[in-house]
């Protein structure tokens, strides 16, 4: 199979160093493989994404030196097929739908003030909805997946491998029923204030419309690959390899976020910054 990766940041602002490293991290891996780097608008999140903010993606990544094939494969063109993924674990009867709020979460919890249970996605959520069948879904709710059913569903899930190639960690990694139930649980898979798929199921589906032999991202997601992964297996599709990247960090070693515009690619080139400059700034 042929190598491909890709970069797929949000337009929710504009990209920084952090976002710099990542993508030519990813470009130069597909180089020394031989295969593609493709890009991907993670624009699901319609409160957030900005036309204004897509645009600046591309032109900082081309300043970077980078390019890739078009057309540029957008999360908001594929609501069909997250829909159909989802009435497939639907059929599977391993999701139900959810109205909690932060709050309802927070309430149920039975000692929060001994500090929550914390997940890849926060807070793990403590189960008032999973009663609930898809029967009684209400337009705008989320959608959660039960997490218990789905690992029994798949029966010994550590059968479900990836390979993960990052400074972190190395060699093969294998799914844990005890760790997926107790350390992950019923994560969102649809969310009702954007009407659509989470990060979690379209990042699966798509990096396997893409072709994606290996995702190269920060580290800050290594723990939300056992959900890709078992995803993958929930949904019939590929493995694929993981290379989870350290993040750039500020001077207070920080990492950087999209709010704080300090370390905008934009800003280095408004100021007269060459790539090579900021490639060096990154350490590549
Ligand atoms: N859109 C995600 C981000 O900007 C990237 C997710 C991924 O690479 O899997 O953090």
């Amino acid at each position: 199979m042929r190598y491909a990766t890709r970069f797929a940041p949000s337009p929710t602002g504009p990209l920084h160093l952090g976002h710099a490293f990542s993508a030519l991290t990813a470009a130069r891996r597909a180089e020394a493989h031989g295969g593609t780097f493709l890009l991907r608008i993670e624009d699901g999140d319609i409160s957030r994404c900005r036309p204004e903010w897509e645009a600046l993606i591309y032109a900082d990544l081309r300043w970077l030196g980078l390019s890739w094939p078009e057309p540029v494969l957008h999360v908001t063109a594929r609501e069909a097929i997250y829909a159909s993924a989802l009435s497939r674990l639907d059929e599977l009867g391993l999701i139900y739908p959810c109205s909690c709020t932060r709050r309802d979460v927070m309430n149920a919890l039975s000692a929060p003030q001994e500090g929550a249970p914390m997940g890849p996605d926060g807070v793990i959520y403590p189960g008032t909805c999973r009663v609930r069948s898809m029967a009684t879904f209400v337009e705008g709710e989320a959608i959660r997946l039960n997490m218990a059913k789905a690992v029994a569903y798949l029966g010994d899930v550590s059968k479900f491998s990836w390979e993960e190639t990052g400074p972190f960690e190395t060699g093969t990694q294998r799914l844990d029923a005890a760790r997926l139930v107790e350390g992950v649980g019923d994560i969102v898979l649809a969310r009702k204030d954007i009407g659509t798929a989470a990060y979690h199921l379209s990042v699966v589906l798509d990096d396997a419309a893409q072709g994606i032999t290996e995702a190269v991202r920060g580290v800050d997601l290594m723990e939300a690959t056992q959900i890709h992964r078992l995803l993958q297996a929930l949904l019939d599709l590929p493995e694929i390899a993981y290379h989870h990247h350290d993040l750039i960090r500020d001077e207070n070693d920080k990492r950087l976020a999209k709010r704080t515009d300090a370390k905008a690619i934009r800003k280095f080139r408004e100021e007269g910054y060459s790539p090579e400059d900021v490639r060096k700034m990154i350490g590549l």
